[in-house]
């Protein structure tokens, strides 16, 4: 007996428990996408599935619906795989172990993959029945989402005929997403020359951040612990002198830096550790509500020879942690309460001959990305080191009179008793992609409440998916 027999929808669920049992982590694209193959071949569906493991099937419009236009479901045939420390399971070759809990379908200690799992199921679930009324549907599998959208990004979207697309890869049930950011990684390299100079080393590390998301949490008024260094570092050079060995903080672009490490070189260990204690302690004072754990620590090392930073590259790198850009840029005038354009300066790093920094960009507007991109290539122009940009793909920009969209709130209505909220994101989504691929698409996200997705908490709420799941189908009923 299969352990979501008894869950309605029977069929979502029947297709959840068997992609679940299919090893598809990022990555591992080949077993999920030939499953998809070949439902689409026992159900005797058209499909095409292309170089990069995507896969399109195609289910022709039922009766009094073939005059209508076609329309495009949508999720991505991966996930991201987290495992608690005492999980032996496989990632590569075992499927999940699944649980029922109240409301929820987990998975026991591993993530659960609902996260787009679930849109795959209910969409095969659509493409099964020979019940279900609606137009022609272009059902598309798209792969490696969670590792920069490759799938969406190699899909040749002449193959869709269809200008309206649902998108299931939304999280909350009561809600839908009409526009998302678009984004670019942006690196400086500043070329390091070092020098021999006597000192004791005092390493100070600004630690016990919170961090977080750089999209979603970028309005949280979390401390960018790398930001933070910068503001320590000009301060400390106004009132005592000390060179820089290193800087560390924050290994990717997405994730804004919750720890930050400086390891300096000083004349007088005793005097620079006081005046660094007074104001560490300021900062503590005047951050102790938004930043409730903020623990620096200053530790005292050896006295000896060290290679240092050349003074004048020192003095570039504090003028550039302390100058530069970061956090939100603009928050949007249409969408209130959306981060329309922000920057995370998520990765410092040191190496003998050379810095790096790493920022996230993103905006919500295409024009409002390329602006911030100049802005950063201004700034850095300031400062001799060799800049890089790439990783762009591109926002969902919020389309006004979306019949897409009014259409949904109307069915919802009717389920469920009232409008769902609509909101945009300030993080992407595969939607970018498509909306900018193909003109004049008219696009909604959607799905049923996930919790903790990307950890090992991931939850799928069950009753949640029964209600997205008949909005959905009567959304199509209604696509004439
Ligand atoms: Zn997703």
């Amino acid at each position: 007996m299969t352990k979501l027999y008894n869950l309605n929808p029977s069929n979502v669920f029947k297709y959840f428990e068997e992609i679940c049992n299919i090893p598809h982590g990022s990555g591992n694209m080949d077993a999920i996408s030939k499953y998809c193959v070949k439902f689409a071949e026992k159900h005797s569906l058209k499909f095409i599935r292309d170089d990069a493991n995507n896969v399109i099937i195609f289910k022709p419009a039922t009766a009094g619906y073939e005059k209508s236009e076609p329309v495009i479901l949508q999720g991505h045939l991966d996930m991201v795989c987290q495992k608690t420390e005492n999980s032996d399971i496989d990632f590569m070759n075992d499927g999940l172990n699944l649980y029922i809990d109240g409301d929820f379908v987990k998975a026991k200690n591993t993530t659960l993959g609902a996260d787009n799992g679930i849109a795959v199921a209910m969409i095969l679930a659509v493409l099964e029945s020979d019940s279900l009324s609606h137009p022609e549907i272009q059902a598309v599998f798209t792969t490696d989402e969670e590792i920069g959208m490759i799938g969406a990004e190699k899909l040749d979207t002449g193959i869709l005929t269809a200008k309206k697309m649902i998108n299931l890869d939304a999280e909350e049930d009561d809600t839908v997403t009409v526009s998302c950011a678009g984004g670019s990684d942006f690196k400086a390299v500043i070329s390091l020359n070092r020098v021999k100079k006597s000192g004791t080393k005092v390493t100070v590390t600004l630690k016990g951040l919170q961090g977080g998301h750089s999209g979603m949490e970028i309005d949280k008024g979390r401390v960018n612990a790398d930001v933070l260094a910068g503001r320590f570092l000009n301060h400390m050079f106004a009132i005592s002198e000390f060179d820089i060995i290193a800087i560390n903080g924050g290994d990717k672009g997405n994730a804004i830096p919750n720890l930050c490490k400086m390891e300096l070189c000083v004349n007088n260990a005793d005097t620079f550790t006081k005046n660094a204690e007074m104001y560490l302690d300021i900062l503590k004072k005047e951050m102790a509500e938004r930043e409730k754990s903020f623990s620096p620590i200053i530790e005292i090392g050896e006295k000896a020879e060290y290679d240092i930073l050349h003074p004048e590259i020192r003095d570039n790198i504090i003028f550039t942690l302390l100058c530069l850009p970061n956090g939100i840029v603009e928050m949007s005038a249409e969408i209130k309460g959306l981060v329309e354009t922000s920057l995370n300066l998520g990765m410092l790093n040191t190496e003998s001959d050379k810095m790096t920094l790493l920022f996230t960009l993103r905006s919500n507007k295409k024009s409002a990305l390329r602006f911030l991109e100049e802005k950063l290539k201004t700034f850095f122009g300031a400062v001799p080191c060799k800049i890089y940009t790439s990783g762009h793909y591109p926002p969902w920009e919020f389309k006004e009179n979306s019949k897409l969209q009014a259409l949904y709130k109307e069915v919802y209505k009717k389920h469920c008793g009232f409008e769902p909220k609509v909101e945009a994101i300030h993080a992407g989504l595969e939607c970018g992609i498509f909306t900018s691929a193909i003109k004049e698409l008219d696009c909604i996200a959607v799905g049923p409440a996930l919790y903790d997705v990307h950890t090992v908490n991931e939850k799928l709420c069950i009753s949640s998916v029964e209600k997205i799941y008949n909005v959905l189908i009567s959304l199509l009923e209604n696509c004439k």
